[in-house]
C-alpha cells in the first residue's frame, strides 16, 4: 500500500491561556477525522510554537503533549512576532512531516477547510492557499482596512492572494526550496508565491475570535504593510524617479512661462515682479535634477538591497529523471 502523507499542523501561539484550551479540542478533532478518513498518516502532529509568551501558554503545551502523542510543542527563546514564530515552526516540520498547515490558534480560520485542502494537495497541489470569502464578522472598520491592504500591497508590486493570510498548506517540497530564501524581514504571505509551484486556493468563512484579543491592531496592520512592501519591492524608490522626472517637467513649462512674462514686460512695463519668474524655475529645476538622481542612487540601493537577500535564481520544479539516481551512478 501507499504510504500515507505526513502532516504537521503549524500553530504560533502567543499569550493565547485563554485560547488554547478551547482551540487544541477542535485541532485534534480535525487532524483525527482527517486520519480516519485515510488522508493522512497517523503519526501525524500538531505542533504548537510558543512565541515567547508571558502567561501560562507554554505549560498549556507541555500539558496538552504529555495528555496525546498528536500535540508537541516548540517554543522560542522570545517574542518575535507572528511570522518569524510560523517560519520557526514550517522549519522545524520540513524534514519531519510530507505536508504542512500553519493557521492561527485562535479558531478565526475555519479548521474544517484543512480536509479541503489535503484533498487538493492529494491533486498534485504543493501550495494551497487559505482564502476568505466573507468578512461578515469582521467590523466594517476592519474589513475595509484588511481589504486596502490587500489592494495597497499589489499597487506597490507585491504579488500576493487577495484575503489570503498566513492559512496555508505547504509541501515539504517547497518548504526545501523556501529554506533558501534567507532574508530576515519577512512576509509570508508575499513570499510563497515567490517559490511558485502547482498551487490553488480554497475559500472559508472568517469567523470571531472564540477568546483573547487580537494582536494586530491597524498599527501593527500597517506596520506589516510596511514591511511587505519593503521587503518586496523597489517601487518605492522607482517612484521617486517618477516624481523627479515629473517636477522636471512641471520646470520646463515654468521656464516657457517666465520667458513669456518676460517678453510681456518689456511691452507693459511692471507687469510682473522682477526676479519671481527666474526663481520659480530655478527651484523646480533643481528639485526636478535633485529627484531624479536619488531615484537613480536609490535604484542601485535597491538593486543592492535585492542582492543582499540572495535569493535562489531559480527553482527547478520538474525533472523527467530521478537526480538521486544519476548521482549515485556517478
Ligand atoms: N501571534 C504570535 N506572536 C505575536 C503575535 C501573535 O505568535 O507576537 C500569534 C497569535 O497567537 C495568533 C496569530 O499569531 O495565533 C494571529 O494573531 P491574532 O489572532 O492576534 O491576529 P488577527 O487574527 O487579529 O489578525
Ligand atoms: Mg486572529
Amino acid at each position: 500500500m501507499e504510504k500515507k502523507s505526513v502532516l504537521y499542523i503549524v500553530i504560533p501561539c502567543y499569550n493565547e491561556e485563554e485560547v488554547l484550551p478551547i482551540t487544541s479540542g477542535e485541532f485534534l478533532e480535525q487532524l483525527n477525522s482527517m486520519i480516519s478518513e485515510g488522508l493522512i498518516a497517523e503519526n501525524s502532529r500538531i505542533m504548537f510554537v510558543n512565541d515567547g509568551s508571558k502567561d501560562k501558554t507554554w505549560e498549556l503545551i507541555e500539558e496538552l503533549s504529555k495528555k496525546d502523542e498528536h500535540f508537541i510543542g516548540i517554543s522560542q527563546s522570545r517574542n518575535r512576532g507572528h511570522q518569524n514564530a510560523v517560519l520557526a515552526g514550517l522549519m522545524e516540520a520540513k524534514d519531519l512531516a510530507d505536508i504542512t498547515i500553519s493557521i492561527d490558534c485562535d479558531g478565526q480560520d475555519d479548521i474544517k477547510v484543512m480536509t479541503e485542502m489535503v484533498k487538493e494537495y492529494h491533486k498534485g497541489n504543493e501550495i494551497v492557499y487559505g482564502v476568505r470569502s466573507k468578512r461578515t464578522t469582521d467590523t466594517f472598520f476592519k474589513r475595509f482596512t484588511a481589504e486596502s491592504f490587500y489592494k495597497l500591497l499589489n499597487m506597490m508590486g507585491v504579488e500576493v492572494v487577495f484575503n489570503h493570510a498566513d492559512y496555508r498548506l505547504v509541501s515539504s517540497r517547497v518548504l526545501q526550496e523556501f529554506a533558501d530564501f534567507h532574508e530576515v524581514n519577512l512576509f509570508l504571505r508575499g513570499m510563497f508565491p515567490l517559490v511558485g509551484f502547482d498551487h490553488t486556493s480554497v475559500f472559508y468563512e472568517r469567523h470571531e475570535r472564540v477568546a483573547g484579543e487580537s494582536h494586530y491592531p491597524l498599527r501593527k496592520m500597517l506596520a506589516l504593510a510596511f514591511e511587505g512592501i519593503t521587503s518586496l519591492s523597489v517601487k518605492p524608490i522607482r517612484m521617486i524617479t517618477v516624481i523627479g522626472v515629473m517636477t522636471w517637467f512641471l520646470s520646463i513649462v515654468g521656464i516657457l512661462w517666465a520667458v513669456i512674462s518676460w517678453v510681456v514686460n518689456i511691452f507693459i512695463p511692471g507687469s510682473t515682479v522682477p526676479g519671481w519668474a527666474s526663481t520659480i524655475c530655478i527651484v523646480l529645476f533643481v528639485g526636478g535634477v535633485q529627484m531624479i538622481s536619488m531615484g537613480i542612487i536609490g535604484e542601485y540601493i535597491g538593486k543592492i538591497y535585492l542582492e543582499v537577500k540572495a535569493r535562489p535564481r531559480y527553482i527547478i520544479s520538474k525533472r523527467t529523471f530521478d537526480r538521486t539516481d544519476v548521482v549515485r551512478d556517478r
